[in-house]
């Protein structure tokens, strides 16, 4: 089992790759941690959870509320957690950013691990130490920044994984392969999703690059004053057109990507579309939707990464390299809208 340690600014987050749940009780007491999950996870794995308090939590971006923080604060406190409870987010995304979440709320503070399920969680949001939670249409509007102690890889959980959940990790995959990792962009057009559901070394090698390619971003810039802004390539517009069209959050990222790229062609000279465009299109992602423009790019006005009249928006100088550019809304619309 390989271990990776990343020193962030404030502590230290240990990645098990290649690990076995079982293996979890290493890093966290049994009798005092609480394990946070969806009732898809529990279900499928409840082997897994035999001995654990766990909290269940309906599944869905839907409940990544306050409403259910504040549950889940109840069950804490039912529980008799303290200030030496470790919380363990078992799940995708919504569970490792709400677990974290809590954890930095509960006793103001407590220690926390991530045991990420999907492929999103596995190479993007359980990595990075952001963790947050929607209001309303505006996604992760209210959050902290804060590592977790571990994070523990079991790849035996991705049996049970959707397939559309297959399709939405590869969008966050591309995105990275896009902004800084040329190599992986040509490693993903020469594969297509079925190898690396197939082949086990493929897959686990492709998580772990793309966990640590984030991990060292956010490692060189935790509080997001320069290239973890990279990360957010395809978010600006992807967000706004997530939660008011409800698409899943990697069909809206591509989209997102294609306008992001269209913009890039147009103020850095970018070439490469076509091959961006074929390469989400391998991995099932759709490059185009019908949306309202306008109503888009008012939820982009409210988003919290806008400093002052414009965006800070990434933009691709060719596959590989990226950059921060700031646009306004004029300069974006007349390209959203020949999209949209
Ligand atoms: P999710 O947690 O909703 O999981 C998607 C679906 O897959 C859910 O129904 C879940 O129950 C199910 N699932 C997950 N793992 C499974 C498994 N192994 N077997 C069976 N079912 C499984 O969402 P997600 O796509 O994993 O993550 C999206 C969320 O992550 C969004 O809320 C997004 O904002 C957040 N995110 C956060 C960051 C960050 O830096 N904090 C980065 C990217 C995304």
């Amino acid at each position: 089992m390989p271990t990776k340690t990343i020193q962030f600014s404030s502590s230290k987050v240990q990645f098990h790759f290649d690990a076995e749940f079982s293996l979890i009780t290493k890093y966290a007491d049994k009798n005092n941690a609480v394990i946070i999950t969806d009732e898809n996870l529990f279900a499928s794995h409840q082997r897994k959870f035999g001995g654990w308090n766990c909290i269940v939590l309906k599944a869905g971006e839907e409940y990544k509320i306050q409403p259910t923080v504040d549950s889940i604060i109840e069950q804490l406190i039912a529980f008799g957690a303290d200030r030496q409870t470790t919380l363990i987010g078992v799940g995708g995304g919504v569970i490792t950013d709400i677990t974290g979440y809590v954890a930095s709320v509960y006793m103001r503070g407590v220690k926390f691990g991530f045991v990420p399920t999907s492929i999103l969680a596995m190479v993007d949001a359980s990595v990075g130490g952001k963790n947050g939670i929607d209001v309303g249409v505006y996604k992760n509007m209210v959050g902290t920044i804060r590592q977790p102690s571990f994070l523990l890889y079991d790849y035996s959980f991705l049996k049970s994984l959707p397939e559309n959940e297959w399709v939405n990790g590869f969008a966050e995959i591309i995105k990275h392969a896009s902004i800084l990792d040329k190599q992986m962009f040509t490693l993903l057009q020469q594969n297509k999703l079925s190898s690396f559901r197939k082949d086990k070394t493929l897959l686990s090698k492709l998580i772990q690059r793309n966990a640590l390619l984030k991990a060292k971003i956010v490692q060189q810039d935790e509080f997001e004053k320069g290239n973890r802004k990279l990360l957010n390539f395809g978010h600006t517009l992807g967000h706004a057109i997530e939660n008011t069209y409800e698409l899943s959050h990697g069909q809206a990222i591509s989209i997102g990507m294609v306008i992001a790229a269209n913009l890039s062609a147009k103020y850095t000279g970018f070439t490469q579309t076509i091959e961006l465009i074929q390469l989400l299109e391998k991995y099932g992602l759709p490059a185009f939707a019908e949306f309202n423009a306008e109503k888009a790019l008012k939820v982009m006005q409210s988003d919290k990464k806008k400093s002052g009249s414009s965006f800070q928006f990434i933009l691709l100088e060719k596959i590989g390299k990226a950059i921060v550019k700031s646009l306004t809304t004029e300069d974006i619309r007349p390209i959203v809208k020949q999209l949209s």
